[in-house]
């Protein structure tokens, strides 16, 4: 499993995902995703699933 790359929690799914505060892409879990929506200046790149 890869962890998020804001809590370091493992997980099998993640989101790619930058806002303001993350300018370049990063990868986060459900849970920092939801946080990250609401900033400024948030895209959505796709979601990265290991099998
Ligand atoms: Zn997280």
């Amino acid at each position: 499993m890869k962890k998020c790359n804001i809590c370091h929690k493992p997980d099998k799914t993640h989101y790619r995902v930058k806002s303001i505060i993350h300018k370049h892409w990063i990868f986060c879990c459900k849970e920092c995703w939801n946080q990250i929506s609401t900033q400024k200046n948030y895209s959505y790149g796709g979601t990265r699933k290991l099998k």
